[in-house]
């Protein structure tokens, strides 16, 4: 091993149980702390950024990554720890730019500004929120600008946090293709579809038998419950502190069948991800999931394209009207297949179906832009917000709850975030396009052998972790890179089939 690789793994190990730390934190404010406990915590995430930040930025960290990025040094590194060092100097890089203090101060506003935002939404006001959203905007845009180099595009610099190797041109020309393609074809699918009864959804369905259900899906899909724990949280998510201890959540509604099952095979997918990281890399630098898009590309691999289709549903529905049998007895699999893959046009994100889905980031998109361009005020958000849903969706949010209130990204400071949805399922058309060429795709859903697919995904995605880009994992296994192309194709292809 390299000596001075050596001396850098106090610092790494430092670095990780801080993370581990503050994910933990994180997670548990989400599900099972009391509000009571909030401001607490918030001073002990203050307390732990604050010496994440120093284990991170400090001379003799700076001194020993410079010399192993030295070439005749780093050749002597394996490629495990070259990417460390690749993956540190992005760390770096994104951090040593801002001032502690400023890093400290900012932290701590986000420690309470989901608080403030929760409450900001009960009560449907913009207005309570809009001077917190300000202060982490005018944050944001500082940081951005630290790290900006050349004058670059500030929105490119969010974007690297999250999508690494992604740039606003090529986002306009994706994002320009799907309003172009989908906005009309939203308009005429949604018309055709409009006979489709889906009832049923919404008739009374025990939480209690619903809990079970959804357990049972995330196992048969591939969760690994040695591996991983599944609590309950407003919003359905899923963070990993190392892959053999995956935090996944899920949210049940008494009047809404399908929305804790969809979530609940969605965020297996994140799980499964995490999961079957390969173990040389457990609590290391490169032990999660390469960026937030292949991240999402896996979770709705599995909830959309896996979970919505008939072959995925052919060996297990019965077991579901099991559970339910007075509320779906009637219902054929080709009515609930219909029904789970409604279009409804609405005002939430969340709700919506995977056809008009990508309508709500093109939204989220256009609006980040404009506040990094500083081309608006933030005051005006909700009626611009409003507007943008009157004409690309046809629909207008109630209050600024439905509306601008929304997500939580922003409260967290995720600005940049959301393109990742939408070059996820990008990814995710493509990867299927590719599957169905090499493997008897459906043959394998209708034999409830998911694990030929998911394995295929390890080996190919999930065993990597950090250690290729998304990019180069698509190259490699496609021997292309990403190509928004395959996703418009699939939305025509499958609504298309589904209306006639
Ligand atoms: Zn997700």
């Amino acid at each position: 091993m390299s000596k001075i690789f050596e001396k850098l793994i106090p610092f790494l190990e430092k670095e990780m149980a801080f993370h581990t730390a503050l994910n933990l934190f994180e997670w548990d404010s989400e599900t099972l702390a009391l509000e009571e406990a909030m401001e607490s915590t918030a001073k002990v995430i203050e307390v732990l950024s604050e010496e994440y930040f120093h284990t991170l930025i400090n001379p003799d960290v700076e001194k020993l990554l410079k010399k192993l990025e030295d070439e005749k040094e780093n050749r002597l590194l394996t490629e495990i720890e070259q990417a460390i060092v690749r993956q540190l100097r992005r760390l770096y890089d994104q951090l040593q730019l801002i001032p502690p203090k400023e890093y400290k101060a900012y932290q701590a506003l986000i420690a309470k500004s989901t608080n403030i935002w929760a409450k900001a939404r009960e009560n449907k006001s913009f207005q309570e929120f809009l001077p917190t959203l300000k202060e982490i905007i005018e944050y944001k845009k500082k940081f951005a600008k630290y790290r900006s180099k050349s004058n670059k595009n500030l929105y490119d610099i969010l974007l690297e946090d999250y999508e690494p190797g992604f740039k606003t041109e090529q986002l306009d020309c994706f994002f320009e293709q799907l309003k172009e393609e989908l906005v009309p074809f939203i308009k005429e699918i949604v018309k055709k579809a409009d006979k489709i009864d889906k009832v049923y959804n919404t008739l009374e369905y025990e939480k209690e038998v619903q809990r079970g259900f959804c357990r049972w899906i995330s196992g048969y899909v591939g969760f690994n419950f040695n591996r991983g724990v599944i609590a309950e949280s407003q919003h359905p998510f899923t963070t990993n502190l190392h892959n053999h201890d995956v935090r996944m959540t899920n949210h049940f509604e008494e009047h809404n069948l399908e929305a804790a099952i969809f979530s609940a095979i969605h965020e297996s997918g994140h799980a499964i991800y995490e999961m079957n990281i390969t173990d040389e890399l457990t609590q290391t630098l490169v032990g999660g999931g390469v960026s937030m898009g292949m991240h999402e590309s896996q979770s709705r691999f599995f909830e959309n394209i896996i979970g919505k289709s008939k072959a995925f549903w052919k060996p297990i529905y019965q077991k579901l009207i099991d559970n339910y049998p007075k509320q779906l007895r009637q219902v054929s699999l080709e009515q609930f297949i219909q029904g789970i893959n409604k279009p409804v046009p609405g005002a939430i994100r969340i709700d919506a179906d995977e056809l008009t889905y990508p309508l709500h980031i093109l939204i989220r998109y256009e609006i980040e832009k404009l506040i990094f361009e500083e081309k608006i005020k933030i005051e005006d958000l909700p009626d611009i917000w409003n507007k943008k849903y009157k004409q690309y969706l046809g629909v207008e949010p109630e209050d600024d709850a439905e509306g601008i209130l929304q997500d939580v990204h922003w409260a967290g400071g995720d600005f940049g975030y959301f393109p990742s949805y939408a070059i996820g399922s990008a990814i995710a058309a493509q990867i299927y396009y590719h599957m169905k060429k090499i493997m008897p795709f459906e043959q394998y859903l209708e034999e409830g052998n998911i694990t030929a697919i998911r394995e295929y995904l390890r080996d190919h995605i999930h065993k990597y972790g950090m250690t290729k880009n998304t990019n180069e994992l698509l190259k490699q296994m496609m021997n292309e890179e990403f190509n928004p192309k395959y996703y418009i194709k699939y939305l025509k292809e499958k609504y298309t089939n589904l209306v006639n």
